[in-house]
Parts: C-alpha cells; structure tokens; sequence
C-alpha cells in the first residue's frame, strides 16, 4: 500500500501579532510548505480581528475565526487602578458593537474566537460577570450562524463548560487547556474537542492530556507566536508536526494514524 501524504491542521494560532509583523506571509507559506492543509488563525479584538479576515484572504488555507478575547471582553469594566500585570490593561472599545459585526461576516468565517473566561489574569467580579455576558452573546451569534467556537478558559474551565451547556452550544474547541483531567474528560464527554500545542513536546501535562483523552477529541493548534515546542523560541504553524508527533508518542500510535484522526475531528467539527 503507497503510504498516505500526511495532512496537519492549526486550528488556533495568531499570526497577527506584533512578533509575526511583516513575516505573516512568509510564515504561511512555511505553514504550507511542512504539510499544513489548513491553519485557522484567530482574532481577539476589533483590530486583530479585522486583519485577521486580510490575511486570510490572501491565503486559501488560512482560515479566519474572529472574537473577543476575555480579557478584552472586560476591558470597560476591569478594575484599571488594581491592575498589577507585566503588560498594559486592555484597550477600552465598544464590545457590543464588535459583536454585532462579528455577527455580520459570520458567512464569511470558519469560527467564533478566540472567545471565552479568563479568571488568570482577571480576578474581579464585575470583570469576570461581563466576559461571561460577552460570551453568552457570542454563544449565540454562533448558534445563529451554526458555528463552532474556540474557546479560551484559562483558570475558569469548569465555569466555560457549565456556561456552554447552559447555551446549548455543541460545536466548540478548548484551546490549551489547563484545567484538570477530570474535567477534561467530561469536556470530551460532552461532546466537545481538545485542541493541544506543540509544547506538548515538553509538557507532562499536555502529553497527560494526549495519553488520556480519546483521540476521536483531539486536535492540533500552536497558539502562535505562544506555546512552542522549544523554550523561548517564537512558535508557528509549521510546528504542528512536532505537536503530532509528540501526541503520537505519549499514546504509543503512529505520528500517521494521528496525524489522520485529528484531520478526521477537523472535518467534523469544521465541515472542512
Ligand atoms: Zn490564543
């Protein structure tokens, strides 16, 4: 038997980003190049989100999924004169319009994110009750359209779980998800994908992950520029061979037999 052409697939990266500023198509085509058939690249606010679309045009295998990054979901409400992270406070705009436009080019994108709760980096009630109301809104504008979300859950896996189910949304992917297996597994259960980056190569806790879950719930994103397999190394699309190969590892299969499943759960959850 020929052996098959591997398939990969990012279904979570940023390649608009200021570390990526200038070389975006440079890094899609290196994308294309190491196998990659499709790489979703994720918007987070009005302007990422608007060069996001760009870019994609450009590409046929890029593919846009816009959103509302948590973070800045709260931006109008967080507690400015607390903030005490190593980076600036996110810029104020006007969330509900943003979501209005998402809603309007939804035909035109292959998913809503990055979306979803962030109670790392934001701790305050108000703050974490408007991601949520942001996030309900987004639910429906995806359920509107029928389109699956990728989901941001950092520190608040249980609660974005509870919230999807509320919202009867069925087509979602949790992106690098840190939370625990337990509850991985009931995420998986629900019905919903795990989508696990390059850094697994270095990660017992992604590669935990990779052993545990079925592999009919697994599929590859990089999270560029974030996540890579080596230390204090920018990390692209081009890496997700590296993550299969990893994930194959941990599971004692096949980068092959991997690598053909996770394009299989691609096609399931995005009709592509
Ligand atoms: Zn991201």
């Amino acid at each position: 038997m020929l052996p098959r052409s591997m398939s990969y697939v990012d279904v979570h990266c940023h390649l608009i980003h200021p570390r990526f500023t200038g070389e975006e198509d440079a890094v899609a085509a290196r994308a294309h190049a190491a196998g990659l058939e499709f790489v979703i690249v994720n918007g987070l606010e009005p302007r990422s989100n608007r060069d996001v679309v760009a870019l994609c045009r450009r590409h046929s295998y890029l593919l846009p999924a816009v959103g509302i990054y948590p973070v800045d979901a709260c931006a109008a409400v967080i507690d400015r004169e607390a903030w005490q992270h190593p980076f600036e406070p996110p810029t104020v705009f006007d969330v509900d319009a943003e979501i209005d436009w998402i809603d309007s080019v939804a035909s035109e994108i292959i998913a809503i994110g990055e979306c979803g709760l962030d109670a790392h980096w934001v701790k305050d009630a108000a703050a974490l009750a408007e991601q949520e109301r942001v996030l309900r809104r987004l639910c429906a504008v995806a359920k509107r359209h029928d389109k699956p979300m990728i989901l941001h859950t950092r520190k608040a896996e249980a609660r974005t779980l509870a919230l999807l189910l509320e919202e009867g949304v069925t087509r979602a992917d949790f992106h690098c998800y840190g939370g625990k297996l337990k509850l991985a597994k009931r995420v998986a259960e629900a019905g919903f994908y795990l989508s696990i980056p390059p850094v697994v190569e270095r990660s017992e806790a992604f590669q935990r992950l990779a052993q545990e879950l079925p592999l009919d719930r697994i599929l590859t994103e990089t999270d560029s520029p974030y996540m890579g397999p080596d230390s204090g190394e920018r990390n692209e699309p081009a890496n997700v061979p590296r993550g299969v190969a990893a994930i194959a590892a941990a599971r004692g299969e096949t980068p092959s037999f991997v690598a053909e499943q996770v394009r299989a759960n691609f096609r399931a959850l995005f009709r592509r």
